[in-house]
């Protein structure tokens, strides 16, 4: 039987093994979650908040030992970690108090007596995701879905499936009906037969674009409906008015909170050639000052790459930038000893074509440009 094996990215070390299911077994729960989605329709939004309370509860009650488990399967600094927890709590609560008015009819005017827009549950939805968020990733997805009385099914990153199994566990203790969200521990190549199934009404995925075009094309084969959130290179642009000591603060965090796995975060800076060189040293500064380390540790500012083999495809990209005739500032080493660390790294001189300048970089990597004026800026 196969198995998806968790590695503590900090140490290297084996930390879990969980049997996967097969595609067959995988299908009987979809049933079993469709039957469950004739019941879970039914219930009012009273009903559904009743239990989306309790589950903002057993985050809460069991904030550290989640966030432990984050921080253990993805490197995650253990605070970061608690914050997220909150956040899932935060969602339900949000949820809980909101669908009811967020999803209430629409009265539109037309040449009809009465008009309305009328938000139904669809049926069973299968979520693919990573675990750069393990928790809030899932809750995302799953606590506006069930809210509006759909079903859902996780397949989740292989690495992170102690934290699919607490978040399935979270949802029975909170007291949901069994299927009304479950965990399906498959591998990725299972998931076309469930995109495939007449019991998916609807798929989405966070994660990398190979993924999303993988999964939207089976999806649109099958026509079914997706939501898909992938990946981007998102820029920074700092002008020549800025405050530079609050631009590289933000700057800093925004390229190194989450171990520089962030999708939304900063990932290019674009900098007014009237302040680059100012920018860049004090950007250098904060970044080789903060402290890479063991992501229990409370007093550091970041932790390990969530897997060995994205460190080290990050690490190609950095110097294949190099290769093409981008400058290292700062980091680019892989250093000594156990664990799938990366250091700040800071690219410059960067041109299109250049990985760096084309491409995320999905780690604590930060590619620095310069821009002649405001306008050149938008154009980068
Ligand atoms: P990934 O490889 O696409 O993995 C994401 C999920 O898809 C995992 O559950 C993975 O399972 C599964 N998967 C992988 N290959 C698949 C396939 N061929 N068919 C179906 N499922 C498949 O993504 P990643 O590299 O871990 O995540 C990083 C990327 O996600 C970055 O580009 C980042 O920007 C993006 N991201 C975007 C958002 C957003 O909200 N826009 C949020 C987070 C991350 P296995 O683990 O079993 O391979």
């Amino acid at each position: 039987m196969a198995s998806s094996i968790g590695i503590n990215p900090a140490t290297g070390e084996k930390i879990s093994e969980y049997n996967r299911i097969t595609s067959r077994e995988a299908l009987d729960k979809i049933a079993a979650s469709k039957k469950e989605y004739h019941h879970w329709k039914q219930k009012t939004f009273e009903e559904r908040a009743t239990l989306m309370y309790a589950l903002a509860d057993v985050f809460d009650k069991n904030k550290e030992e989640y966030a432990q488990l984050a921080t253990r399967e993805m490197g995650k600094v253990i605070g970061q970690s608690r914050k997220e927890i909150e956040k899932c709590a935060l969602v339900c609560r949000y949820y809980a108090e909101h669908a009811s008015t967020l999803l209430a009819d629409e009265t539109v005017k037309t040449e009809a007596t009465k008009s309305y827009v009328t938000f139904q549950p669809i049926g069973v939805i299968l979520a693919v995701m990573p675990w750069n968020f393990p928790f809030y990733q899932v809750i995302r997805f799953a606590i506006p879905a069930l809210m509006g009385g759909n079903t859902g099914v996780l397949k989740h990153a292989s690495n992170v499936q102690g934290c699919a199994f607490a978040i399935e566990d979270a949802f029975l203790k909170a007291g949901f009906p069994k299927g009304v969200f479950m965990n399906l521990n498959v591998e990725a190549k299972d998931v076309k037969i469930l995109i495939e199934n007449k019991n998916i009404v609807a798929i989405t995925l966070t994660g990398s674009d190979a993924t999303g075009r993988s999964v939207a094309s089976i999806a649109g084969q099958n026509l079914k409906k997706t939501v898909m959130e992938l990946g981007g290179s998102d820029a920074y642009i700092i002008l020549d008015d800025v405050d530079l000591e609050e631009a590289t603060d933000l700057a800093t965090f925004g390229r190194l909170q989450n171990n520089g796995q962030t999708c939304i975060a900063a990932k290019r800076f674009i900098v007014h050639d009237a302040i680059y060189d100012a920018f860049l040293a004090l950007f250098t500064k904060k970044m080789k000052a903060a402290k890479m380390g063991d992501p229990t540790n409370e007093d550091v500012y970041y932790g390990p790459m969530a897997r060995q083999d994205l460190r080290d495809e990050l690490h190609e990209q950095v110097l294949k930038t190099i290769e093409q005739g981008g400058r290292l500032v700062l980091g680019g080493v892989i250093p000594e000893g156990k664990g799938a660390y990366y250091p700040a790294t800071i690219l410059v001189d960067l041109e299109p074509g250049m990985e760096a300048f084309d491409n995320e970089l999905f780690g604590p990597a930060a590619s620095v440009m310069r821009a002649k004026d405001d306008a050149h800026a938008v154009e980068l």
